[in-house]
Order: structure tokens, then C-alpha cells, then sequence
């Protein structure tokens, strides 16, 4: 590929001019002009050094969970070079996920914004702790531009009083839900840019054996200079290399779900990202959802309406009763022509793309890396290279290339301690160790200022849609 435009600004410097979408994604500065619910008259969050007063020792979670909680003290050093904690003050929410809920802080170390995740119920039975703790495990694995990884964990309490789990991650200014939604323009340029971003980050994923199981719009987050990181684990689990093992299907946003899944096929793989990702790139083309069903019975009928009736090949690994479905109803042809007017931005390459990736039988749909390789994600590639990426770097004669534009993980992600985890108890244990084992020689710890106004509130939410996910999501 032939590489031009060095230095060139970025195109999508101007994606969220003004106001940036998402009140909930403001910072609650008073830059922001939104009201703090958060800053206390002790608050230590504004500057960029630490607290000038003495220092204040965290209690236990919550203040009045541990009655008369010890304080914790940091991990590894001699106790006279031991840092003092910095606290932490949530600000306010910013968003929910699968399970957890998100919220807006300042980093007292260094005043930098970060998002601040708090892990709820976590201890509740072996597999929220197990579910937990795999994603917990996730986020410190992820070394990649395109996926959303801790920056640091919350220094946990006495472990008598440890009941969740603070997870420290980058902030970021938008999510692509907003994006198609609003008014602002989305450019061919665009599309192809998060495109590729989106398909390079599910390629490390995979690479590492990981399938993320709900990519959709809203767990794709973007800043105004069109980085997009992938996010939200919570559905995340380690591809499951045996066919006879039984796996959930009560994954994947519905609109977004891959006809495998649908059709309740008991195993699957990382065939039903890739069905997401072409949802979601339909939906930035037409700016629209695809296929926005009323019910999973529903979903399948919008997929075949376009794909048509899908040959008996493909229906292998259905249950009866959705291969029934099918091949009771009318045999339907393919308008694949119909993606020709999602948009002006619907090219032949781009709907050749779509095609490969919207394909019913999983064993036949273009994989993650592969799509990288079509012709329509050259200009995203460069685009990226050029102006947005940490591989690259410019010097006085141009532009330094990486060797390897789409890295894929250094090793599997490996899962099996889960194994050896019986008891939630053991879980607490071994989460526990993990935390100050990942903090040791890192940074001063951080803990939440439990006095704060804010902290109170924050401490109170839950993730509202956590308890509909049965005991069952953890296959
Ligand atoms: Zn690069």
C-alpha cells in the first residue's frame, strides 16, 4: 500500500463541534457547566498533584459496612516509604453496562479525567465471582489501542469488608449509538475509520481466543478525534474449542445477534462478532438499524427477508424448533440489492464488505482478520496510520510505519483457574490477591473518599439489567 498524506490533521477533529454528544458523558467540571453532585469542600480532585492537608486514611466501603473497619494499608513496601492513599471522588454516572455501573472522576494524582467502573455484587454467588473476576482479568490483560483496558484497580478494603470492585479505565467522550443518532455528519471517511478500528480491536480479541458476545453501537466507545475503543466484558468469555460443550445463547443485543445464535445453535464462535460488526456497519451507512426486530423469531424472518431462505447446509446446527420456522415458511429469494440504498456511502466495495460479513452460515462468514484484508478498509488503515495510532510516528522526513498494522495478542487469555474456583469465599480470596498483587511497585493506590455526597450516590447504583442475565450466561 502506498502511503501519502503525511501530517495531515485528522478528518474527524470536527465530529463532535461544540457541545459534544452525550450530556452523560460530560465531565462535571465547572468547565462543563453542569452542576457538581460530587466535589466536596474536602475534595482533593481539581488539582494535579496530590493533596496539600494531611492525607485521609480510607475506611471500609461505605463507611458502615465493617464497624470499626481497620485501615487498609498498601501492599508491598517497608511501611516508612509506604504513599499515602489518594482518594477518589466518583463525579457522576456515565453509563451502564452488561453488569456495573460507569462514572466520571478525576484522577487526584494527576487530574486527568478517567472513568471509574464499579463492579457490583460481586460476591453474591460463584458465578458472578467467577464472571467478575474473568473480566476483571480481561481488562488487565488488554494491551491493544482498540480495546478498552484497566489503567488501575481501587485499593480494596480488608478483605472481611471487601464487597466490590473499582476498576479504573480511560475516559472517553462518546459511544457510536450516539454518533449515528445525532445530527452530527458521518462521512465515508468516517465509517471507514471506525470500521477498521472496530475490526482491529475484535482481531486482537480473537486472536487472544476471546469472544466479546455484545458488540454492539453502545459498547463501541469514540473520542471527537474518532479513536473508538471497544469495551464492556461483561459477556466476554474464552472461545470454547469443544463442540459438544453446551453455550448460552442469551448473548448479543438482539439486534445484533448472529443467526447461529438465534437459532439456538448450542455452540458457536467468534463467526457471531463478526455478524455484529456488519449490523453495526449497515447501521453506519444507513444510519438506521438493520435489522430492529420485535422479537428473536422476528429477527430471523428480517435476516432471511434480506439474505433469503438459507439452504439446509446452513440449518445443521439449528434446534428443531427454529428449522422448522424456516422451512415452514416461503421460500424467500436474496435482495441483497436492497444495502445498494443504505447510502450514497453504500459503494460496490462496501457492500461487497457487508455481504462477506452478513453471511448466515457462520462456517462461510468472512472472519475479522480477513475483512481487514478487503479493499474498502485501505483508506482506514492509512487514515489511522497517518494521524491517529500510538504505532506510528512522524520524524522530519515523514512518517515512521509500524510492521504490523493489526497486532494480534502476545498469548491466549487464559482461563484456567476457573477450574480450581469452588467457593465464593476462594474467589474473594484470589480476587483479592489479584488487586494488590496488580497494584505492587504501580502508583500511589487510589480509594474512594467514602465521606464524599457523590460516593454515596455512586456506592447506591447498580447495573439495572444485571439480574435478568440467569445463572446460565456463564457458559
Ligand atoms: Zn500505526
Amino acid at each position: 500500500m502506498a502511503f501519502h498524506g503525511a501530517g495531515r490533521k485528522t478528518v474527524c477533529g470536527d465530529l463532535f463541534p461544540g457541545s459534544e454528544l452525550g450530556h452523560k458523558y460530560f465531565c462535571v467540571n465547572s468547565s462543563c457547566g453542569a452542576p457538581s453532585t460530587g466535589l466536596s469542600a474536602t475534595s482533593c480532585l481539581t488539582g494535579p498533584t496530590a493533596p496539600s492537608g494531611p492525607p485521609r486514611h480510607p475506611t471500609a466501603l461505605g463507611g458502615s459496612t465493617g464497624g470499626g473497619a481497620a485501615v487498609p494499608q498498601p501492599y508491598s513496601n517497608p511501611a516508612s516509604e509506604v504513599p499515602s492513599p489518594a482518594e477518589m471522588e466518583p463525579d457522576r454516572p456515565i453509563g451502564y453496562g452488561a453488569f456495573g455501573v460507569v462514572w466520571s472522576v478525576t484522577d487526584p494524582r494527576d487530574g486527568r479525567k478517567v472513568a471509574l467502573k464499579k463492579m457490583p455484587n460481586v460476591f453474591q454467588n460463584l458465578v458472578s465471582c467467577k464472571r467478575v473476576f474473568r473480566e476483571l482479568r480481561m481488562l488487565c490483560f488488554f494491551k491493544h489501542d482498540n480495546v478498552l483496558s484497566a489503567l488501575d484497580i481501587l485499593q480494596p478494603p480488608q478483605i472481611d469488608c471487601f464487597e466490590e470492585i473499582y476498576v479504573i479505565t480511560e475516559l472517553m467522550q462518546s459511544d457510536l449509538h450516539k454518533v449515528i443518532v445525532s445530527p452530527q455528519p458521518l462521512t465515508t471517511d468516517h465509517i471507514k475509520v471506525f470500521l477498521y478500528q472496530i475490526l482491529r480491536g475484535l482481531k486482537y480479541l480473537h486472536s487472544a481466543g476471546i469472544l466479546h458476545r455484545d458488540i454492539k453501537p453502545g459498547n463501541l466507545l469514540v473520542n471527537s478525534n474518532c479513536l473508538l475503543k471497544i469495551c464492556d466484558f461483561g459477556l466476554a468469555r474464552v472461545e470454547e474449542p469443544d463442540p459438544s460443550r453446551h453455550m448460552t445463547q442469551e448473548v448479543v443485543t438482539q439486534y445484533y445477534r448472529a443467526p447461529e445464535v438465534l437459532m439456538g445453535c448450542r455452540h458457536y464462535g467468534s463467526a457471531i462478532d463478526v455478524w455484529s460488526v456488519g449490523c453495526i456497519f449497515a447501521e453506519l451507512l444507513g444510519r438506521r438499524i438493520l435489522f430492529q426486530a420485535q422479537s428473536p423469531i422476528q429477527q430471523l424472518d428480517l435476516i432471511t427477508d434480506l439474505l433469503g431462505t438459507p439452504p439446509l447446509s446452513a440449518l445443521a446446527s439449528a434446534c428443531e424448533g427454529a428449522r422448522a420456522h424456516i422451512l415452514r415458511g416461503p421460500h424467500k429469494p436474496p435482495s441483497l440489492s436492497v444495502l445498494y440504498m443504505l447510502s450514497d456511502g453504500a459503494t460496490h466495495e462496501a457492500v461487497h464488505l457487508l455481504c462477506r460479513m452478513l453471511v448466515f452460515d457462520p462456517a462461510k462468514r468472512i472472519s475479522g482478520s480477513d475483512a481487514l484484508s478487503h479493499p474498502y478498509l485501505d483508506e482506514g488503515r492509512l487514515r489511522y496510520h497517518t494521524c491517529m495510532c500510538q504505532c506510528c510516528y512522524s520524524v522530519p522526513s515523514g512518517r515512521v510505519y509500524t510492521r504490523d498494522f493489526e497486532p494480534v495478542a502476545e498469548r491466549p487469555f487464559s482461563h484456567s483457574y476457573e477450574n480450581s474456583l469452588l467457593s465464593v469465599w476462594q474467589g474473594k480470596e484470589l480476587i483479592h490477591r489479584f488487586i494488590t498483587e496488580h497494584q505492587q511497585g504501580k502508583r500511589v493506590p487510589l480509594c474512594i473518599n467514602p465521606q464524599s455526597a457523590a460516593f454515596k450516590t455512586f456506592i447506591r447504583s447498580t447495573a439495572w439489567h444485571s439480574s435478568k442475565v440467569s445463572r446460565k450466561e456463564e457458559r
